[in-house]
């Protein structure tokens, strides 16, 4: 029993380590938290708190600490700009400007809008595809496991508190749909569809489907705009590398790139339906000669 606390205590500090950043490790940063909560989080203060503050932002749970923390964390990024050190990161995120309940506004716009995208071009696949294609539910599945990880990227970057930690698994979810392994003769690229998932599966998985699009690109001219997704979708991908403080503290590396994949929605969906429309054509030419 004892051994079993000891491991969770080990557990719990290498889960807090893991979140420490150079910016919250700061003695300045830590005291202005404490001596802020003192002040204004407890008994009259905090009923004054909770009285003044916006019903939008204590239904998105910005708590009486939160705002202690995010006003600590702009003390300290000044400080730090005034000495001329490097803008340092706070509980593994860079400083960003909150508006209104939104705690990363650029990603968690980008991510509804590619939600957005993709359930546009959802509604224009089931128009332009019969539902007797081959792939057509595979395809249709597929996209709304996307719409679901892109609805969970978007409250995380709203919201990134411990009840939507559960959506850091839905992050590392939307890696997966890369993984996902589909069928038919083009396996229609879902599965490399991860678009938020970073490189899990890196580069055997771009090394195979861009072998499978270039090899059927004589045969089926759609192939082509699977090859420019799966390079687009790499080449994009490499922005998650360049880690730098956000420009006029909104856009870091990961918005700019959660912005840069919603036009792809539109190439992979059209691809999605040619290929849908040539396998059901292949399917048709197969029935009639038995
Ligand atoms: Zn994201």
């Amino acid at each position: 029993m004892a051994e079993r606390a000891v491991r969770l205590v080990l557990l719990a500090g290498a889960v807090a380590m893991a979140s420490a950043s150079q910016g919250d490790r700061e003695p300045v940063y830590r005291d202005c938290v404490l001596r802020c909560e003192e002040r204004n989080c407890s008994g009259g203060a905090l009923n004054h708190f909770r009285s003044h503050q916006p019903i939008y932002m204590s239904l998105a749970g910005w708590t009486c600490r939160d705002d202690c923390k995010y006003d600590c964390m702009w003390v300290t990024v000044g400080l730090y700009l005034q000495e001329g050190h490097r803008v340092p990161q706070f509980h593994g995120k860079w400083p960003f400007f909150r508006f209104l309940f939104f705690q990363e506004p650029a990603s968690a716009v980008a991510s509804f809008l590619n939600g957005l995208a993709s359930l546009v071009m959802l509604c224009h696949y089931r128009t332009s595809v019969p539902a007797a294609s081959p792939m057509y539910h595979t395809c249709v599945a597929f996209a709304w496991v996307s719409l679901n990880a892109w609805f969970w990227s978007t409250i995380f970057h709203t919201r990134d508190t411990e009840l939507t930690e559960v959506s850091g698994t839905a992050r590392r979810a939307q890696g997966w749909q890369r993984g996902l392994a589909m069928q038919g003769s083009a396996p229609s690229l879902l599965s490399l569809w991860g678009l938020g998932g970073g490189g899990e599966l890196g580069l055997a998985n771009l090394a195979w489907w861009l072998g499978w699009c270039l090899r059927n690109s004589r045969r089926l001219p759609h192939a082509r705009k699977c090859a420019a997704v799966v390079l687009l979708l790499q080449g994009l991908s490499l922005l998650e590398l360049l880690d730098f403080p956000p420009l006029f503290w909104v856009l870091d590396a990961h918005a700019i790139w959660h912005i840069s994949t919603i036009p792809l929605h539109v190439l992979f969906f059209s691809f999605l339906e040619d290929d849908s429309l040539y396998l059901l054509r292949v399917s048709e030419a197969k029935s009639k000669l038995h």
